[in-house]
Order: structure tokens, then sequence, then C-alpha cells
């Protein structure tokens, strides 16, 4: 086990606070001189790669614990199509493993950089939400270290309610060793891909209600900075994996060696670079982004480029400079479509420079009780931290996303309220029940779940 006096924050660098980083195995951490002997009165969190936004994963004053994968932890049943993976791993590790064995994570966020613990803890959502549902939705088993330093496996069928309490249950009910989840088979390492330039919001609405259902992989790059005959112009891809056949058609060199995966990196931003990303710099990317995409292309692009296209850059969260920035995620219903045009039209009209807008339709409920994705149109902006009105546009939003039944992502938080929280979740007295029984003394416990009052 290894300690150190650190400070953390989230991806979007606001709100630092100090804790003790425990890194260590899951054996390590049960233990006599393991967890237990650690804790004091500020308790602990689990942190997988710190890429959820906001103070989720940090304790100030308390312990955060990184968990270090073990000696075998990435185990395939190929018979099964089911992944045994300890909590600690990357996706970035685990599909360099399993793609060249043909096979891929059922959901993959914007980034390989998260960990399959992580991606349990915020039942993190993919392009494929309306078709596939959530990372929990495809889990049969959890490995997981209690606060009273006991290991637990659990599925849906032995303990329902701890089981569902833990997806998308923020750390906050244990530490999640390792996880067993089905994965999807890919005869590639290619997606087949239609791009689409939308003029507007409208266009792109109905386009997505009619075209999402053909497509595993659906997402729209919506442009919040246009406004007029131009509100809510987009970029939309709709994508499948490609079969051999596919590729024979469309990228003939490729059939060779179809499921090569070696995602090339570049350098990191470096630290203490100036924020780039101003309304005047956004603006003309948004712009260059929608005019250089052809009006309709159909082709190949590689699983990096189809879903990860950020990872390219190392560190890109300092091209915000010094003050950070935030991410508001929202969802609301299908039938609350007009409060959806309502805020982008707000956000356009505000002006402020919101770079790598997203806009997605989820599908069915995972069942976690404080899992995000709910069907709906779900929107994703980021907004540099601090700049002048930011509070009261948010404030404003919220209110609109709640009046019309919808809910606010807690892996991208770092502003809402506890009433904004109460009233988007409503199993939340439930889940903290749930929670209080499996951690009567309050061991599990982040700088969010403190701010937001979960605990
Ligand atoms: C560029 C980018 C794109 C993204 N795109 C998406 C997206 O498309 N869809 C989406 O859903 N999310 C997206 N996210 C958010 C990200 O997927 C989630 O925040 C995810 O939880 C981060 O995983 P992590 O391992 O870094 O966890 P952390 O950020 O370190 O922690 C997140 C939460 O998980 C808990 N946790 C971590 N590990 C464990 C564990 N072993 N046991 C118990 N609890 C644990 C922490 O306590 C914390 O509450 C994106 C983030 C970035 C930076």
């Amino acid at each position: 086990m290894k300690t150190e006096q650190r400070a953390l924050t989230g991806w979007g660098r606001t709100a630092p606070t100090v804790g003790t980083l425990v890194r260590a195995t899951a054996d390590e951490l049960s233990s006599d001189a393991g967890l237990s002997a650690t804790v004091g009165a500020r308790g602990a969190i689990a942190r997988g790669l710190g890429r959820s936004y906001g103070d989720s994963a940090q304790n100030g004053g308390g312990v955060v614990v990184k968990l270090v994968p073990g000696a075998d932890p990435i185990r395939v049943d190929h018979d099964a199509g089911l992944a045994h993976v300890d909590g600690g791993v990357s996706l970035d590790v685990l599909l360099r493993e399993i793609v060249p064995q043909g096979w891929f994570v059922p959901v993959t966020p914007g980034t390989r950089f998260v960990t399959v613990g992580g991606s349990v803890a915020s039942d993190i959502h993919g392009k494929n939400h309306h078709a596939d549902g959530s990372f929990g939705a495809h889990c049969t088993r959890l490995g997981m270290l209690m606060a009273d330093g006991s290991h637990r496996s659990i599925t849906p069928g032995s303990d329902p309610d701890l089981w569902w309490a833990t997806i998308g249950g923020m750390g906050l009910t244990g530490l999640i060793t390792d996880v067993t989840f089905r994965m999807i088979p890919i005869e590639s390492r290619h997606c087949v891909v239609d791009t689409e330039r939308v003029p507007n919001l409208d266009a792109l609405l109905e386009k997505m209600e009619t075209s999402d259902h053909l497509y595993r992989y659906s997402v729209a790059w919506i442009d919040l900075v246009a406004t007029g005959k131009h509100l809510g112009r987009s970029v939309l891809s709709m994508g499948n994996h490609a079969s051999l056949d596919d590729l024979r058609e469309l990228r003939p060199k490729a059939v060779d060696n179809p499921l090569d995966f070696d995602p090339t990196t570049f350098p990191d931003v470096p630290n203490g670079v100036p924020n780039v990303l101003n309304r005047l710099a956004v603006r003309a990317f948004n712009e260059l982004w929608y005019r250089k995409t052809p009006k309709q292309h159909h082709g190949t692009e590689s699983l990096t480029g189809f879903f990860h296209p950020l990872d390219m850059v190392g560190q890109w969260t300092r091209l915000y400079g010094s003050g950070g920035f935030l991410q508001y995620q929202f969802v609301v219903p299908f039938d609350a479509v007009d409060t959806m045009r309502t805020i982008v039209a707000r956000i356009a009209a505000e002006g402020h420079a919101s770079f790598l807008a997203v806009l997605k339709r989820f599908g069915a409920q995972s069942g976690g009780f404080l899992s995000f994705p709910t069907p709906g149109w779900t929107l994703a902006l980021d907004l540099p931290a601090g700049v002048a009105g930011l509070g009261r546009l948010l404030t404003e939003l919220d209110e609109l996303v709640l009046g019309a039944g919808g809910r606010h992502y807690l892996a991208k938080d770092a502003f809402a309220t506890p009433e904004v929280v109460r009233r988007g979740y409503p199993q939340l007295a439930e889940w903290k029940k749930i929670r209080n029984a499996a951690d009567p003394t309050g061991v599990w416990v982040s700088d969010q779940a403190r701010r937001l009052e979960l605990v």
C-alpha cells in the first residue's frame, strides 16, 4: 500500500481538495493494515482515473483509494462472451487486450481513460444508449469491498437492492473490486459511419427520431454558438461495427489485419497554458468543424476516431487554463422536446463559449436508483468556469430541466445543489436507506456526497 497527501480535482479542474491518496490492491485494502486502519473520521472514496468532471472522486481531509489491479486483472470467457475485469483496469488497457480477440466493451464513453469501477459507479452511457442501455445493464456480477472490510460477490438476483444502489451509486455503497460483464463481438476495429451536416435543431431532432433505430451508435455534435436560422446546426454521426464484408467493400486494405488495435496519442498539453477556448476561438472552431464536414458521407472510421477522438490529445482539459471548466449534462423526457429547444436557444442567446456540445437520445433505464440515463433527449456542454453570468444561466437551466421532469448527471456535476438532485432523482430517499444499511458508519463519502447531501 502506498499513501501520499495529494490535492485532487476532477477533469474540470475546479475545487481542488487535499486528501490521503492510497494506492492498493483489493487484498491489501482488506488486510488488518488496510482500509480500516487508514480511514479516519472523514471517510474514504474510490477514485478511478479522475475523469468525472467535478468532485465525485475526491475527499478533502479524508482518504481517496486508487485500486491497483491484481495479478490477473482481465479474464475473457469466449464461450459466454463475458469479461471478468478488476475495477481499477482502464478501458484503454482493456480494449488493447480484447479488441484483437474480437470483442468490444458493451458501452464506452467519449474517452478510453476511465476505469471499469468508475464505469459502473457512474453507470456510464455511450453513443449506443438508445440501442443497448448503460454499462450497468451489461454487468452480471460485482465484487465489492464493503465498509466493514469484508469482500462480497453480488449479482442482480442475489442482492437486488445493493446491486441497483451500486450501479450509478458514485462509489458510495462500497469499492467495486471486480466486474463481470457481457461484451460485444466484433469482426474489425472499424465502424461504418454515416456523417451528415444538419442545418438546424428541428431538422436534427427529426432526423434522430426517424433514423436512430437503424444504427447501434448515434450522436450529434451541436454548435451552441450559432443563432437565428442556424440555431442548433449540427454534425450527426451514426454508425455500426464494420463486418469483414463492409471492409471488403469500403476499406479493402484493412481486411488483412482487421483487429489490429494500437491507438496513437499525441503529447500532453503542457501545464500552465492560458485559456485558449475563449468565445472567439470556440466560434471559429465550431464554424470550421461544421464547414469541413461533407454534407453527407458514408465510410469507415477507426474505433478510436469514432469513439475517442479527444484521447488523441493528452490532458486537453488544460486548454481551459488554470480556471478550469464545467460540464453541464442533463436529460429531459421525449415529450419535453420543447424544453430542449428552449434551452438550446437560451444558451445560444447568452453567447457563452461552448465547445464540444453533444446531443443524444437515451433509451431504457438500467434500474440503478441514481443512474442518470432515462428515456429522453440529453445534452452535454462544456463551459469555461468563472465567466460572468454563468451561475445565473445554469440556475435558470436547472429550473427548466427539473420543471420538465428531467435530471442532471452526477459524474459531470460540479454545480448542482441538494435540492436539484432531490427533485431530479425521485428514488434518492430509497437509495439512501440501502446505502446506510450497507455502510452504517458512513465510511464511503466524497466531496460531492457532502456537497449534495447524498449521505
Ligand atoms: C472526455 C470525456 C468524455 C466523457 N464521455 C462520457 C460519456 O460519453 N458518457 C458518460 O457516461 N460519461 C462520460 N464521461 C464521464 C466518465 O465516463 C465518468 O465520469 C466515469 O465515471 C469516469 O471514470 P473514472 O474511472 O475516471 O472514475 P472517477 O472519475 O475517478 O470516479 C467517478 C466516480 O466513480 C467512483 N469510482 C471510481 N472507481 C470506483 C471503484 N473501483 N469502486 C467504486 N466506485 C468507484 C468514484 O468514487 C466517483 O464517484 C466522460 C469524461 C470525459 C473526461
